[in-house]
């Protein structure tokens, strides 16, 4: 089997605003929330450290992510902001839950800020003798709000992160998912300093307009953790996912872009709470996305997954192959019936991201 990363998933969200144990498996989560808040808002939980080693799942993009007060959905949707210094603290809270996860569960979960750190984490996955592995976390911050002023940046890296996406809904930095608009001062100022720890951009949740900026004039690498093609989406009723132009940009860039295996990213009007039912979107419209990446590159070099799992949704909005992360094994089979080869398919699985990060992350 070959390994996946999987380049964006809300642990630390999950962890604080439902008291999600990810040591668990997704089975034991489930039958610990039947009935409860956390079942009801987010679904039935997919992931977890049991059903990764069976899934391979050797990395993941673990996300630091609170959304602004005016998206609140309700008292149970407790990790919101009012300013600048509350979305510092929830944020920065994230961070400390995944060097505490690491320090007081090493063999479960570990942080991967390193070349190095990259390489030993590699080898112990593809070494045969190990029963067991640790998943590497990759920080990733989804929306910059976070970021005070510019001389926090060197904290932020000097903690960990590695990965900033600048928008989620729009922030003082850029237009963003059903609030578009362009780069602003602040985000153009943002992209400079970056550019000087050689941060990867996360263009997922851009507008279009911030996007091609961003693309423009950001010195850095460049990619899309949690993204789906516009071109398979007709009259998709947001801005939330990308033109075959913005693709097109960070395969230029050498980036790479993850696919979300989310019914409704997936097929344009499948809504859950209108009764749309999971079997109207087989896994192979996943395949579809990520064949769609692949023919606009001529190659499979920058196609990957981001499953965005438990991301406020689960088990009840996903295609009808997948029971837990571990299914996205089951996506092999479906390229190769669309004529992709075994290294194509490891590429697309992990390697892709695998090499990103080597060609990224500090030595
Ligand atoms: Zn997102």
């Amino acid at each position: 089997m070959p390994l996946i990363v999987d380049s964006h998933c809300d642990l630390a969200w999950n962890m604080l605003n439902y008291g999600r144990d990810y040591t668990r498996s997704a089975a034991e989560t489930r039958r610990l929330e039947a009935g409860t808040l956390a079942r009801e808002m987010n679904g039935d939980s997919l992931i977890g450290w049991p059903d990764y080693q069976r899934g391979q799942v050797a990395i993941v993009f673990s996300t630091l992510f609170a959304a602004p007060a005016r998206a609140k959905e309700g008292e149970w949707d407790k990790l919101c902001y009012t300013s600048y210094d509350d979305a510092r603290n929830l944020y920065l809270d994230q961070l400390h839950l995944y060097h505490e996860l690491a320090e007081s569960k090493p063999d479960y979960f570990r942080l991967i800020r390193e070349l190095r750190e990259l390489r030993e984490h590699i080898a112990e996955w593809l070494d045969p003798a190990e029963a067991s592995r640790p998943v590497g976390l990759v920080v990733l911050m989804e929306g910059a709000d976070a970021i005070r002023s510019l001389d926090e940046l060197g904290e932020w890296y000097e903690l960990g992160l590695r990965f900033i996406g600048l928008s989620w809904s729009g922030t003082r930095y850029a237009g963003g998912t059903r609030e578009p608009g362009p780069l602003t001062e602040d985000g153009r100022r943002l992209l400079r300093a970056m550019a000087d720890f050689n941060f990867a951009l996360d263009l997922s949740h851009m507008d279009e307009q911030s996007a091609l900026e961003a693309l423009d004039l950001y010195d850095g690498p460049i990619v899309a953790t949690h993204v789906n093609c516009l071109a398979l989406l007709p009259s998709f009723p947001s801005n939330r996912h990308f033109s075959d132009r913005v693709l097109h940009g960070v395969i230029q860039r050498d980036g790479v872009i993850g696919n979300v295996p989310l019914n409704s990213f997936l097929k344009s009007g499948w809504v859950r709470k209108n009764g749309s039912r999971r079997e109207e979107v087989p896994l192979d419209v996943l395949a579809a996305h990520i064949d769609h990446v692949c023919q606009l590159a001529g190659d499979s070099l920058h196609a990957g997954i981001g499953s965005d799992f438990d991301g406020g949704f689960g088990l009840q909005s996903v295609p009808p192959e997948i029971d837990t992360v571990a299914d996205l094994q089951k996506l092999a089979p479906l390229l190769r019936a669309r004529g992709y080869s075994d290294s194509d398919i490891e590429r697309i699985l992990g390697q892709n991201w695998i090499h990103f990060l080597e060609r990224t992350l500090p030595s």
